[in-house]
């Protein structure tokens, strides 16, 4: 037997811009949840942005004081009614999304476009049974939380807690593929070398793309050559579409995944996507700033595929397997660790790009 004390320590966002290291009860699981001790966290892209409100348009978070953090690995501590499919004692890795399991869409398997969103009995509506860890409800920045096993997988045995936070980071890239597909021997774009294209760009080397074209800037882009890539473009010095149709002989990528959140590059994605060419859309786009007119009669002309990938559905024991193998190499993208009460100083460091930081990992 665990032991689990009545209270824990939790990294709490009070309003906008304001976090607060604080004493929580700690939750009790419910039928079908486990209650699981949090061992790392990974920052990811979307939690400074929700610090700082850029959520506020789609409720994100939808109360306050909230607990944030959705990237998160740790160990099973206490099973809720009804739970068969895990024990005390088991690694496992989060994804955010639990969807209701009975609309159309989680019927299909795309549980990330869960038309019961949101439907979670918070603000009194009815539980739907929908959770968005991190996001819409209760997340992973404390000592334990609770999970719907749903939202949960078994962690293989040499991949470390830290590693198996990046389940969702690898997800999403592995969900844009899987939205793709590639193709054998060809040519993949990944535009923007931060934690979801480097996974990105492992991936597609593993799934048996020819070459992978890494579009970028500064350290993060020569740190994707030395993961692999075959081709390093840095935007500032370099017109990419020219180039990226140089390296193809004049007839561009077969896929063009967009990890990189700029408002620009979806558009020149279309330049530089071959005669019925995909494009993926993984990045959150900045809603305050101009957005680009796609090429709409490229599009037409040369039939491409824009599709938008949200989340990770379907594919954390695919990327777990992955870390596993060695497909993607996990612990080169760990660069930073800190306490949970550090937590203001590590979102600082991962937002403001200091210190040649990949990814950041907080160890409650
Ligand atoms: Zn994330
Ligand atoms: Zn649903």
């Amino acid at each position: 037997m665990i032991e689990i004390p009545k209270t824990m320590k939790a990294m709490v966002l009070t309003a906008y811009d304001r976090l607060a290291k604080m004493e929580l009860p700690v939750p009790a699981p419910g039928h079908g949840e486990v209650l699981c001790r949090i061992h790392s966290v990974a920052i990811c892209g979307s939690d400074p942005k929700m610090i700082h409100g850029g959520y506020a348009n789609v409720n994100w978070p939808p109360y306050f004081p909230f607990v944030m953090g959705h990237e998160w690995a740790g160990e099973v501590v206490a099973l809720g009614p009804g739970v068969t499919q895990f024990q005390v004692g088991d690694r496992v890795a989060g994804e955010a999304h639990k969807g209701c399991g009975i609309c159309d869409n989680c019927k299909k398997g795309n549980y990330s476009v869960c038309l019961n969103y949101g439907r979670d009995g918070h603000d009194g509506n009815a539980d739907m049974g929908h959770r968005h860890y991190g996001f819409a409800w209760q997340g992973a920045n404390a000592e334990y939380n609770v999970y719907h096993v749903a939202a949960i997988h078994r962690i293989p045995d040499n991949v470390s807690y830290d590693v198996a936070a990046m389940c969702d980071t690898a997800g999403v890239a592995m969900h844009g593929i899987a939205l793709s597909g590639i193709t054998p021997g060809g040519t993949v774009v990944v535009i923007g070398p931060g934690p979801i294209g480097l996974c990105a760009l492992q991936i597609a080397k593993g799934m048996g793309a020819g070459r992978v074209i890494m579009v970028g800037r500064g350290s993060k882009l020569a740190f994707a050559g030395k993961m692999g890539a075959d081709v390093l473009i840095d935007f500032e010095k370099e017109d990419v579409v020219r180039r990226v149709l140089e390296e193809t002989n004049g007839i561009g990528a077969d896929e063009v995944l967009e990890c990189s959140g700029a408002n620009d590059s979806p558009m020149k994605a279309c330049y530089m996507a071959r005669k019925t060419g995909k494009i993926v859309l993984t990045a959150n786009y900045r809603d305050d700033r101009p957005s680009f007119q796609l090429p709409l009669n490229t599009i037409v002309f040369n039939e491409l595929k824009i599709l938008g990938s949200k989340a990770n559905p379907n594919v954390s024991g695919t990327v777990l397997n992955y870390f596993s193998n060695g497909i993607i190499n996990g612990e080169a993208l760990v660069t930073h660790r800190f306490p949970l009460e550090d937590y203001p100083k590590a979102v600082d460091l991962f937002e403001n790009k200091r210190d040649n930081v990949i990814k950041v990992v907080i160890n409650p």
